[in-house]
C-alpha cells in the first residue's frame, strides 16, 4: 500500500509537472478505495483550471496493424518539435489477459526515455465504461501537468472504439493494405468515426499495396455523408519503421485541430463529450450503488431462481428489486 501525499502535494507537483507525482495521482484515480477516490476528485477539482488545452488525439485498429510503433513515432515525432506527449490506453482485453497494449514494457522503448513523454499503460479491472472514465479523468491529471498532446490508443475490437472516440478532438483509424475489411474487423460505423484514415507500413514491398488502398478507401469515404463540421478525412499513408509520413499526419491533426476550433466545434464537442461523461457516470455510480446495498446478493439469488423457474418474469423480478430496495 502507497502512502499519500499531503493533498496540495499532488496539486503543486501536478502543475510542475512532476511526473511522479502524476503517476501518483493517477494510481489514486485508479484506486478501487472510496478514500483514494475522495482524494483523486478534490485534486481534479482543484487542477480543473489547468486543464483542457491539450490535442486529444485516439488511435485505433486490429491488433498488429502498427498501432505502439505508429504511437512511438508520432511520439518522437512530437517531441523533437518540443512537445510534450502523454499515451495513454484503453484496451478491452487487458480485462482478461495482463498488458496487452502499453503493459508490454519492451513497446515504445525509445519513446517511453524520452523526458518530454508519459506513457501510462490501460487501467484494468472493472467495467469497460468504468475503465473508460478512469482514462477520462487521468487525461485531464496529464493536461494539468502541461501535456500539450494526449494520444489514447485502443484495440479495434469491442465497443472501447467508441468510448475513446468519445474523449478525443481527432480519432485516427489505422489500417493495412491487402487485407479485407472483414479481417480487419471494420464495421462501417468506425469509419464513420474515423477523422482521419491512415494505411500502415507502406514500405518496401508494401508500398505500392499500400498507395492503391489509400485511394480505395478515399473513393469509398466519399460515399459518407458529409459532416457538420466540413471536414472531409483524408487518407494517408505512413511508414513508422521508416519514419515517412509521420509528419504529414500530424499536420493534418493540427488542421483539423484549427478548423474545428474556428468554427466552434472543438469546443461544442467537448461539451458534448462532458455531457456524456456525466451520464455515463451517473448510470456506473447507481448501478454500483445498487448492487452494493446490503443484502443484496441474497435477493438477487432469490429473484433469480425465481426466473430461473419460471415463476417470474424478468422484467417483474426487475421491478420488485428495484422497488424494494431503492428509497
Ligand atoms: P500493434 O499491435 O497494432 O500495436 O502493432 P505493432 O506496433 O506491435 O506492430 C506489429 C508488427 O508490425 C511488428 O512486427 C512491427 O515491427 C511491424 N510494423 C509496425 N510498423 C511498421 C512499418 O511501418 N513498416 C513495417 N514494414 N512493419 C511495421
Amino acid at each position: 500500500m502507497m502512502r499519500r501525499l499531503p493533498p496540495d502535494h499532488y496539486i503543486s507537483g501536478i502543475r510542475s509537472g512532476d511526473r511522479l507525482v502524476l503517476s501518483r495521482a493517477i494510481t489514486l484515480v485508479e484506486s478501487q478505495l472510496a478514500s483514494d477516490q475522495a482524494l483523486a476528485l478534490h485534486i481534479l477539482e482543484q487542477v480543473l483550471p489547468q486543464t483542457g488545452a491539450s490535442i486529444r488525439v485516439g488511435i485505433t485498429g486490429v491488433p498488429g496493424v502498427g498501432k505502439s510503433t505508429f504511437i512511438e513515432a508520432l511520439g518522437k515525432h512530437l517531441t523533437v518539435l518540443g512537445k510534450k506527449v502523454a499515451v495513454l490506453a484503453i484496451d478491452p482485453t487487458s480485462q482478461r489477459s495482463h498488458g496487452s497494449i502499453l503493459g508490454d514494457k519492451t513497446r515504445m522503448e525509445t519513446l517511453s526515455m524520452d523526458p518530454l513523454a508519459y506513457i501510462r499503460p490501460s487501467p484494468s479491472g472493472g467495467s469497460l465504461g468504468g475503465v473508460a472514465n478512469k482514462t477520462r479523468e487521468t487525461m485531464l491529471l496529464c493536461e494539468a501537468a502541461g501535456f500539450e498532446v494526449i494520444l489514447i490508443e485502443t484495440v479495434g475490437v469491442g465497443q472501447s472504439e467508441t468510448l475513446v472516440h468519445g474523449m478525443v478532438d481527432f480519432f485516427l483509424l489505422l489500417m493495412l493494405a491487402g487485407a479485407g475489411d472483414e479481417l480487419q474487423g471494420m464495421k462501417r460505423g468506425i469509419m464513420e468515426l474515423a477523422d482521419a484514415l491512415a494505411i500502415t507500413k507502406a514500405d518496401g514491398d508494401n508500398a505500392a499495396a499500400a498507395d492503391r488502398a489509400r485511394i480505395e478507401y478515399q473513393n469509398a469515404l466519399h460515399l459518407f455523408p458529409p459532416a457538420p463540421t466540413s471536414w472531409t478525412p483524408p487518407v494517408l499513408t505512413c511508414s513508422a519503421l521508416q519514419n515517412q509520413g509521420i509528419g504529414e499526419l500530424w499536420a493534418v491533426i493540427e488542421a483539423h485541430q484549427n478548423r474545428l476550433t474556428q468554427n466552434g466545434f472543438r469546443d461544442k464537442n467537448r461539451q458534448r463529450q462532458n455531457l456524456d461523461w456525466l451520464h455515463s457516470t451517473l448510470r456506473h455510480q447507481l448501478e454500483t450503488r445498487f448492487y452494493n446495498q446490503p443484502g443484496m446478493a441474497e435477493r438477487l439469488a432469490a429473484v433469480e431462481d425465481a426466473v430461473r423457474k419460471g415463476d417470474l418474469l424478468p422484467v417483474q423480478a426487475a421491478q420488485q428489486l428495484i422497488n424494494t430496495t431503492l428509497p
